[in-house]
């Protein structure tokens, strides 16, 4: 058994990845630029948006942080929106999920460029995912596909579950697998006998959001387990903070499973550094220069 080093992978990548910029620089006369957008004071969005722009400025690209007031209106947040469309500098725009209940999270979404839609939840990305199109991939499933082919090089023929079907993970982790040549089942809430499809699993994805909810005996002995659930347990005494757990049982699934991604330190730190990624994807894009291998 062993565990897959997201953080360990994300650094390699991120390292890679400021060389690539350092080449862009050179070639274009520019750093490759990421827009990120905050409304409202969301502890947790905010932590998000802080080590989002710190990474950028590390890999030596140009970071644009806009931290808008919770009552900005809609229409505020889509000419802002329509102003990074516009501007050259900006090759990647991310507006940080959730919005406030007065703004159509669905509109903010579909106004960004697909271009610079470098969190790929345009419904255009989404779509070219799909039906196999070069797409701006969402981050989360991207990093996920990027650490099991490290783990396992030729995904083709695996069985694969994936755990959950939002639009964010799920869908996408779904896509890729089959675009791996994986054989893919989706599982969700109303899925019958999870345990036993669970357990015919070559590789496991749990992305549900349910604190270890998946046990050692819904694992396939030597399977490969991708744990995306980040979940905070009650603190064990007021004034603490909960210990962080995945949707996986690690300890348990340990013994059983050939490998598997801790949390923390597994599939989060490769979610950012897929979010470099995709902004030197969209960067070379809109130069007219080929995608770089990372
Ligand atoms: P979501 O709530 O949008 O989707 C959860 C999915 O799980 C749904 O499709 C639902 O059908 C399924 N589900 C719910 N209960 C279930 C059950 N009892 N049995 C089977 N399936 C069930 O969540 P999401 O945005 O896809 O995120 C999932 C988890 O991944 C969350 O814990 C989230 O915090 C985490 N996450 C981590 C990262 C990261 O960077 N590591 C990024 C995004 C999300």
């Amino acid at each position: 058994m062993s565990r897959i080093d997201g953080k360990a992978a994300a650094a390699a990548l991120r390292e890679r990845i400021a060389a690539k910029v350092a080449a862009f620089r050179q070639q274009v006369g520019r750093a490759p630029g990421l827009a990120v957008v905050l409304v409202g004071e969301d502890p947790a969005s905010s932590v998000y948006v802080g080590s989002k722009g710190k990474a950028t400025i590390e890999a030596g690209m140009e970071s644009f942080t806009h931290r808008l007031n919770a009552a900005t209106s809609e229409a505020d947040l889509l000419a802002l929106v329509k102003k990074l469309n516009a501007d050259e500098r900006v090759d990647g725009i991310l507006v940080q999920l959730p919005l406030p209940a007065h703004v159509d999270e669905s509109k903010v979404l579909d106004t960004i460029d697909p271009s610079k839609d470098v969190d790929g939840f345009h419904v255009i990305n989404a779509g070219k995912l799909a039906v196999g199109q070069e797409a701006l991939v969402p981050c989360t499933p991207y990093g996920c596909i990027h650490l099991l082919k490290e783990e396992l090089g030729d995904l083709s023929g695996l069985h694969a579950v994936v755990i959950g079907r939002s639009n964010i993970v799920g869908k996408p982790m779904a896509q890729l697998l089959l675009a791996e040549n994986a054989t893919v089942t989706i599982a969700h809430s109303r899925t019958r006998n999870l345990q036993e499809i669970a357990r015919t699993a070559d590789i496991l994805v749990a992305a549900v959001g349910r604190p270890e909810m998946v046990k050692g005996d819904w694992i396939k002995p030597g399977a490969t387990v991708i744990d995306v659930g980040i979940n905070r347990l009650p603190p064990a005494e007021e004034g603490a903070r909960g210990k962080l757990v995945g949707d996986v049982a690690t300890e348990e699934a340990e013994g059983v499973a050939k490998a598997i991604t801790p949390v923390p330190g597994g599939v989060g730190p490769m979610t950012i550094a897929m979010l470099l990624a995709n902004t030197l994807r969209a960067a070379h894009a809109r130069e007219g220069l080929e995608a770089p291998e990372l």
